[in-house]
């Protein structure tokens, strides 16, 4: 039954919002020096991507990692562990509330508690021209999760095995020697590369639509230590109709791995350095 409202909602719904984390308050990352040692930096790896299908691959601390879409029209679903400690790894919800809802240059990807790390920056993005569109979308959200055939089975009652969780689950088990349901618990929440999502504004739900991304585009990363990453192309395609099926064409990814020619000289801040242990009592 529809609640009346009360006599004071208009002042009650007037509050101004303000911003949760402030993002403008972290220690300095130095993005241009980044950006720099990235112009110079040489491919030494590549690795393909088949579509509806996932690889891994390792970063060297200090290197670049670059997503390529070679076909365009392609979503992926990255992951990120520290190649050392896969229990430290990407952690989507506190990168959207320290960062935004999608990633472009200068934002940061975080990783889990209690590590709350930066474990690699955007540097490069050629799809940074597509800002917000007129339905709020925009590319490279953190707030989506991965396609899995759980949710999948539950929405249809069908079995798919190609959906991203499951290609993830099956490329860190090859990759590390895991059993699939181990390696399936270190499968997490993703930043989608190249999907264009927002949220409706009448009722808030998650939407997709196709990616604009065309034979070309490409996101580059600097990592701030040892990387081991995960990257599945989506079964969805360009995320433009629907997932976790074989309708839709689905093209390759690549990721190029990329020296830097000199190490770069970035002194951390000591509040971004290491492992805090503090504040709360637990250890
Ligand atoms: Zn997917």
């Amino acid at each position: 039954m529809p609640q009346d409202k009360p006599a004071d909602a208009a002042e009650r719904l007037s509050v101004r919002p303000v911003i949760c984390y402030e993002s403008d308050k972290l220690p300095p990352i130095d993005v241009g020096a980044m950006q720099a040692s990235f112009a110079r930096a040489k491919t030494v790896e590549r690795v393909i991507v088949p579509a509806r299908d996932a690889a891994c691959f390792e970063v060297p601390a200090g290197a670049f990692f670059r997503i390529l879409n070679p076909e365009g029209h392609q979503v992926g679903d990255l992951n990120l562990w520290a190649r050392d400690d896969i229990n430290e790894r990407f952690y989507s919800g506190k990168t959207r509330q320290l960062q935004a809802s999608h990633v472009t240059v200068g934002d940061h990807l975080w990783s889990n508690l209690p590590y709350l790390n930066p474990l690699a920056t955007v540097v490069d993005d050629s799809l940074a021209w597509y800002g917000i569109d007129e339905y709020g979308g925009s590319v490279h959200d953190v707030i989506g999760t991965r396609c899995d055939p759980y949710t999948n089975f539950r929405l249809r009652g069908e079995d798919y095995d190609n959906c991203c969780h499951s290609n993830l689950t099956r490329a860190l088990a090859s990759h590390l020697g895991l059993a699939a349901e181990d390696a399936e618990l270190h499968v997490h929440d993703v930043i989608n590369v190249f999907m264009c999502t927002g949220f409706t504004p009448d009722t808030h739900q998650y939407f997709m639509k196709a990616t604009p991304a065309r034979a070309g585009d490409s996101i580059s990363f600097y990592a701030h230590k040892a990387l081991l990453g995960g990257l599945s192309a989506c079964p969805g395609g360009n995320c433009g109709s629907s997932h976790s099926d074989d309708a839709t064409p689905c093209f390759p990814l690549v990721v190029e791995i990329l020296a830097a020619e000199l190490p770069l000289s970035l002194v951390p801040d000591e509040r971004l350095n290491g492992r805090y242990s503090g504040g709360h009592g637990l250890r």
